[in-house]
């Protein structure tokens, strides 16, 4: 019980790695924010998964991109949970586009959801961190790699890192630890695009010879967020299976 409690607001959370990361969290006593934007159903689904193995959490519809969502959202947490030991930026979306054929609005979105969405949620939830609390990034490998097919993703994901490392230096003080993960290839609903070929592809070129799995990721993000982690800040931990070693 690595967290037993402590409470940690996942974003998208209501399927793939965010899933898992509250899933893995509330088994280790932390009573979690499942945050979702259309998906109740899911949503609805991973909390029963929790409360079946006597796990506690809360449901927080709202999407990331708008700043009054997620005001409303850290507000009906912390009404329940009275603080926010952990958050977890993991919401995220990919569309895949060549650059010459990105449409300024998907561009924007992108970044509304990808990059401005941690920018609303470490805003709103800040004043709740206390001293020893933990902020965490779903990053990507093409923050490093960029991405022939995605670079208002990379460029979402490469800002990120920006904002990570940054609130690392400026929370130090507060004694509060601001880590990313940076997952390779890993086999969720992002990844629905991919033809057979392309997968078979992929795992070719991964020297662990798979893609990853959602629990890999949310593993990682345990480790961050518990006390195992103490000395670390403004780092971030790649994922990846050796696709891309630094
Ligand atoms: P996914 O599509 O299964 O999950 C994304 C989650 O984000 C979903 O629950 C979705 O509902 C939620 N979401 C999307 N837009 C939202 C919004 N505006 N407001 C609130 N929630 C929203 O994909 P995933 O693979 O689980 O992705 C999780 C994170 O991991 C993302 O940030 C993604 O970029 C990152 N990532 C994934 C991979 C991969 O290969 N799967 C690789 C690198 C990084």
């Amino acid at each position: 019980m690595l967290l037993q409690g402590k409470t940690a607001l996942i974003s998208g959370a209501s399927r793939g790695i965010g899933r898992d990361i509250a899933t893995k969290f509330a088994e280790h006593g932390a009573f979690v924010g499942i945050n979702y934007n259309s998906s109740e159903k899911d949503a609805k689904q991973v909390l029963k998964i929790i409360e079946d193995k006597n796990g506690r959490g809360i449901l927080l519809k709202g999407d990331i991109a708008n700043l009054r969502d997620v005001e409303n959202m850290v507000t009906t947490f912390v009404k329940e949970a009275h603080h926010i030991d952990i958050l977890v930026n993991n919401a995220g979306i990919y569309v895949r586009n060549k650059f010459k054929d990105l449409p300024l609005e998907s561009w924007r979105r992108v970044l509304d959801v990808n990059l401005n969405g941690c920018y609303n949620l470490c805003k709103c939830s800040l004043p709740f961190i206390p001293e020893g609390g933990r902020i965490i990034f779903i990053s990507s490998q093409l923050a490093f790699k960029g991405s022939a097919h995605g670079a208002d993703y990379a460029t979402s994901k490469a800002g990120m890192l920006g904002l990570m490392r940054s609130l690392a230096l400026e929370l130090a003080p507060r004694k509060i630890l601001v880590n990313a993960v940076a997952p390779g290839t890993i086999d969720t609903d992002i990844i629905a695009h991919y033809t057979k070929e392309m997968r078979k592809k992929r795992e070719a070129e991964i020297p662990l010879g798979r893609l990853g799995k959602p629990e890999e990721i949310a593993n990682v993000c345990l480790f961050l967020a518990s006390h195992l982690s103490s000395y670390i800040t403004g780092e971030t931990i790649n994922v990846n299976g050796g696709l891309y070693i630094h």
